[in-house]
């Protein structure tokens, strides 16, 4: 859609509207806030909208319950509820401003205000404190325009004392730099630096949240290396990384510069669309390194064990964030194998897909591909010499897409003989016994120990 810079790139969609005039035509003063008037001034995908009014919110039920609009009372604590509207949920807030925070985390109360622009005081950057009104136009008291133009993420107010007050704003303030590719702010930046050790007094759910946003922009990279205080508090176990000289003739950059690279690296070779699972292994891939470390006689660095190691650190860590646990699962795996050496050989593929299946089942076929990228950033963030490596790379990758075009066998499902015919053949009763025998077939088969066909396997079933 075509718009002039600084303008609103798209209307409202009808639903809103018709939620936003129920409240006004009742004489109540509404507005959209937040990320809608934002993104639609940068003439992005549509957000959701959110509306602020003055009603209370049981003002806000009744009026809309007459209009025929569903409300559920979401937040009613904080002045919110969600009016489903022609199935889209919009979440309507009274003007609101919060009282102290004496944690860094809750206000201690909240106190329903008359004027939006108290409301838009009480909000975390510029860029997110604007109000608009189809008919009034935009309401930008703090120059949230001038700095979606000049892309930069800057505190409404004192910035020192917005963080104070609630200390999650430090990991958003990174979030919406990584999401926007903007820079933050000097003043709001030496502030987030000053308050980011009161993230440790924050849920660390809502830390999750936050670090998926960011992890999620493919913007990992910039924020590890410009944001490295924030990320260190936000992920304790990232601090030993930084400054960690390896030691190694392989290695360019210290532990956490080279994480950085092979952020930047999974970006690159998936053009931008690394999986969710993929940019978190980059991340953690080499967590382990710092408590694996030691020296040989001449002097150079080992990290034997790193990827177990992190396996574990990297499931722990993401767990404690609470992140979806099929996410957790695929980047526990990845950073288990981000080392295995992975040949362009049938066998070699072979048996990536059953680790890779034993440990997601199901989701091998990516997994394979989300390995190889992230091998290939591994290999180009180290010295020169190794990078030669990410060219063998290509041919593996080419092997898997042989291997899979070919349907070769890494799942039980692909057997030509099942649990019935072992339990036929041995005359065990279903359990534990069928699926170890069947796995062993499996194994057998990846290894190239026996051919996949149902005569030659039938005659290999023993207790
Ligand atoms: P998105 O949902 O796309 O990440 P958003 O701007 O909608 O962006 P939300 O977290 O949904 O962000 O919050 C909605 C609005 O509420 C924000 O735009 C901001 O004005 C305000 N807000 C949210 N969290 C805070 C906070 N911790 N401190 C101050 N204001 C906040
Ligand atoms: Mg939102």
């Amino acid at each position: 859609m075509i718009h002039a810079e600084g303008e609103i790139a798209y209307g409202l969609p009808g639903y809103s509207l018709r939620v936003l005039e129920a409240l006004e035509d009742a004489g109540h003063e509404t507005w959209v806030v937040g990320g809608w008037v934002r993104d639609a001034l940068r003439g992005a995908a549509p957000h959701d909208v959110d509306l602020t009014t003055s009603a209370r919110w049981q003002e806000v039920e009744g009026c809309l319950a007459s209009a025929g609009v569903e409300v559920h009372r979401t937040g009613i604590a904080h002045g919110t509820v969600t009016a489903v509207c022609e199935g889209h949920p919009i979440e309507v807030t009274t003007y609101r401003v919060e009282g102290d925070y004496s944690d860094h985390r809750h206000p201690d109360e909240v106190r329903f205000v008359r004027d939006v622009r108290e409301d838009l005081a009480r909000r975390d950057f510029t860029i997110n404190a604007m109000a608009y009104h189809p008919a009034r136009g935009l309401l930008d008291p703090f120059g949230g325009r001038a700095d979606l133009a000049g892309r930069v993420v800057r505190a409404v107010g004192e910035p020192s004392e917005r963080f104070g007050e609630d200390a999650l704003r430090v990991l958003r303030a990174v979030r919406f730099a990584c999401r926007l590719g903007f820079e933050v702010e000097g003043r709001t930046q030496r502030a987030l630096v000053a308050h980011a050790p009161e993230l440790a007094d924050i849920a660390s759910e809502r830390i999750g949240l936050e670090l998926a946003g960011i992890v999620r922009s493919g913007r990992a990279a910039w924020a590890l290396e410009h944001q490295t205080e924030v990320l260190c508090q936000a992920i304790p176990e990232l601090a030993p990384m930084a400054g960690f000289d390896q030691r190694s003739p392989y290695h360019a950059f210290d532990v956490l510069g080279h994480t950085a690279h092979v952020c930047r690296g999974v970006e690159e070779f998936t053009g931008g669309n690394a999986s969710d699972a993929l940019r978190w292994a980059a991340l953690l891939h080499d967590v382990a390194k710092p408590s694996c470390y030691s020296e040989d006689e001449g002097g150079r660095g080992h990290f034997f064990g790193h990827p177990k190691l992190g396996a574990q650190m990297a499931e722990s860590i993401m767990r404690r964030l609470a992140l979806p646990g099929e996410l957790v699962s695929a980047t526990r795996a990845l950073v288990r194998l981000h080392d295995h050496a992975v040949r362009p050989t049938s066998r070699s593929i072979r048996r990536t897909l059953l680790k890779l299946e034993r440990a997601c089942p199901d989701h091998a076929k990516p997994l394979a591909f989300d390995l190889l990228d992230l091998k290939r950033a591994d290999a180009v963030a180290k010295v020169p010499g190794v990078a030669g490596y990410a060219a063998e790379l290509d041919q593996v990758s080419a092997a898997l897409r042989r291997e899979i075009a070919s349907g070769s066998a890494y799942r039980l499902k692909d057997l030509p003989v099942s649990g019935a015919d072992v339990m036929r053949v041995t005359g065990i009763q279903p359990g534990p016994g069928v699926g170890l025998i069947l796995a062993e077939l499996l194994s057998a088969v990846v290894n190239d120990e026996l051919p996949n066909r149902r005569e030659v396997l039938l005659g290999q079933i023993r207790l």
